[in-house]
């Protein structure tokens, strides 16, 4: 986007920081109040409001791990990285309670439950299992005998799940104002879209249509829309739409779901929520084509396949309350980016990305933007630089 001279705020101000942060979802915020925690000087710059994107939209699922199971991420990404990928994402749980998550009103200690409805995750989800008691963690798999007796159990189709009894869910907007209320001298401005990044003799200077900020260092926190301003950057970081879909059962009780489910390989996920009602979320994959895309709008297709699943899993009888869509930043193997990033032809490589984040970026944003400060200030090692993609382009 460009933004012509008259379009400029008449108030147009220019203000200095250390590092500037361009994006106020869950990795932006994170990355800076790590930077305020180290004494920098930060602002951070929003196109829209803070939470307004993919942060404030998704699922509010704080899940241990991935949405695919661990037998199946480790013969992707390896066993190694798997364990490394679920440990981030305990320790990001462990962050956000001692931020505070615990005391906002929508968070609730939840587990959560990989559902197989048949092979092969049914075999799958035996082998994760024993996967993830072997590598030291806790988990258990139960079977219809011995499952709650919730809606979905009811339905007859789940043959197994895989429990994690230690995770949680939010809400995400909640978890978006905690975050910002925890910064105390990083000011956030929004309806600020940062549209272009230029050279200022040997500092950076980002232009917005009512401010332009000077500093030393960037970091790109816009996940799903990075190619907008590191065109390097497209077709590693692209956009995919996730729907979601929220109903009030007519009968109460159907509301009550005793986990958080993810069901076929983490594509569909649904959970009890305020008020009685049910959201689930997901059928991206049987739409690919459709929902490779930054559109923010819900579809007929995609929002027909939920409700037949709500048919199928739930309940019959129900009414619809909310029907919304939000766009991820996926990478190529699912885990986070974070690295310098050339921006067209500026000399200064002073220029961070931090995002791909996928369809994780509740369970593990907070602990990703924190260390993406550290990777970018104190050079702290990471296993999620760019270097990885360079034998597979
Ligand atoms: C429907 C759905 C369900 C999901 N469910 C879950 C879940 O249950 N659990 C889970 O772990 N994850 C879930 N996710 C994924 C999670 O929401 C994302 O991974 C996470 O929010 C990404 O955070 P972010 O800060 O990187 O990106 P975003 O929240 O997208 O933030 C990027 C910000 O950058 C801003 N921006 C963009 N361009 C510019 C610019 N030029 N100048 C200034 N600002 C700019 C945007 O306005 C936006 O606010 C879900 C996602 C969706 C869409």
């Amino acid at each position: 986007m460009t933004v012509s001279l008259w379009q400029r705020s008449p108030t147009h101000t220019t203000e200095q920081c250390d590092v500037a942060i361009i994006g106020a979802g869950i990795s932006g915020l994170s990355a800076a109040l790590e930077l305020e925690s180290k004494g920098i000087s930060c602002i951070v710059l929003e196109a829209d409001y803070a939470g307004s994107k993919a942060s404030g939209r998704n699922a509010g699922f704080l899940i241990r791990g991935a949405a695919e199971n661990y037998a199946n991420a480790a013969k992707t990404l390896g066993r190694d990285t798997t364990r490394f990928l679920w440990e981030w994402t305990q320790q990001n749980l462990v962050g956000l309670k001692q931020l505070g998550i615990e005391s906002t009103p929508g968070y609730a200690q939840r587990p959560s439950c990989v559902l197989a409805l048949g092979e092969p995750e049914h075999t799958e989800l035996i082998e994760s299992h024993r996967m993830m008691r072997e590598d030291g963690m806790r988990c258990e798999l139960i079977e219809q005998g011995d499952a709650p007796s919730d809606p979905i159990w009811r339905s007859g189709k789940p043959t197994i799940g895989l429990v994690n009894n230690e995770d949680a869910v939010c809400s995400p907007t909640e978890l978006v104002g905690l975050l910002g209320a925890s910064l105390c001298n990083t000011p956030i401005f929004e309806d600020a879209e940062v549209f272009r990044i230029e050279d200022d003799g040997n500092r950076i200077r980002l232009r917005t249509r009512a401010v332009d900020v000077v500093c030393s260092r960037v970091m790109i926190c816009t996940n799903a829309y990075a190619a907008g301003l590191v065109s390097s950057l497209e077709g590693i970081i692209t956009p995919n739409r996730g729907q979601m879909l929220a109903i009030r059962p007519r009968k109460k009780s159907d509301s009550k779901l005793e986990f958080a489910y993810y069901l076929n390989h983490g594509s569909e996920y649904v959970r009890s929520a305020s008020d009685d009602q049910v959201i689930f979320g997901g059928c991206r994959t049987y739409h690919a084509d459709h929902e490779a895309t930054s559109a923010d709008e819900t579809s007929p297709e995609v929002q027909s396949h939920l409700e037949q699943f709500v048919r199928d899993l739930i309940t019959t009888e129900y009414d619809i309350t909310a029907r919304w869509s939000g766009i991820m930043g996926f990478s190529p193997d699912g885990m986070p980016v974070i690295d310098r990033v050339p921006v067209h032809t500026l000399s200064n490589t002073n220029i961070w990305f931090c995002g791909g984040l996928t369809g994780h970026g509740m369970s593990m944003g907070y602990q990703t933007g924190r260390h993406a400060a550290r990777v970018m200030l104190e050079g702290e090692h990471t296993r999620f630089g760019l270097d990885r993609f360079q034998s597979a382009r």
